[in-house]
């Protein structure tokens, strides 16, 4: 049985993650959506608000779990027993950074394996960044992400 982790931000997660996680459970055994505590980023949710909304999010899907980490992703892998590493590729800067990121986790944990899937064309532009500039600014964001996270990102942002 393949065990796939898919870690990120998910500061709030997007359509674009969920078509990545739904991918991903079409074609592993089990898929664990890993939710990163500290990210080098601002962050707009807690880590527990980021679970909770994921959770909600892929609830649909019956081999997919939800869990916060902490601390290195390939050491959250093999904690949780996962072979491959899965990530979303948006437009070139991700490729730059997924690469490099790549090369680092194989020194680390030469066993782990990356499988990285191309963004579908509908949410190639969606970002949880540039939903937040545009709610923030009074746009449309429900096209992007679930009602649950829409309603989350106006209540954080739109006072
Ligand atoms: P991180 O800070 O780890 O990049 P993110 O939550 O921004 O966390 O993204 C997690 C993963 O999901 C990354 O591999 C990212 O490229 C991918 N991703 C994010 N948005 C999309 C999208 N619209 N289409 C495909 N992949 C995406």
């Amino acid at each position: 049985m393949t065990i796939a982790l898919y870690p990120g931000s998910f500061d709030p997660v997007t359509k674009g993650h969920i078509d990545i996680a739904e991918r991903a459970a079409s074609l592993f055994e089990e898929v664990i959506v890993a939710v990163y505590d500290a990210p080098p980023k601002d962050l707009l949710f807690t880590t527990k608000e980021r679970v909770e909304l994921v959770r909600k999010s892929l609830s649909h899907l019956p081999n997919v779990r939800v869990e916060p980490y902490t601390g290195l992703t390939v050491d959250f892998a093999e904690k949780v027993k996962a072979k491959v590493l899965v990530r979303g590729l948006r437009i070139f800067s991700d490729f730059e950074r997924e690469f490099e990121m790549a090369l680092m986790n194989k020194q680390l944990a030469p066993c782990l394996e990356l499988v990285c899937f191309m963004t579908s064309q509908d949410y190639q532009f969606v970002s949880s960044s540039l939903l937040k500039e545009v709610c923030r600014l009074g746009g449309h964001i429900e096209d992007f992400v679930p009602e649950d996270v829409a309603r989350a990102l106006r209540k954080k942002l739109c006072h």
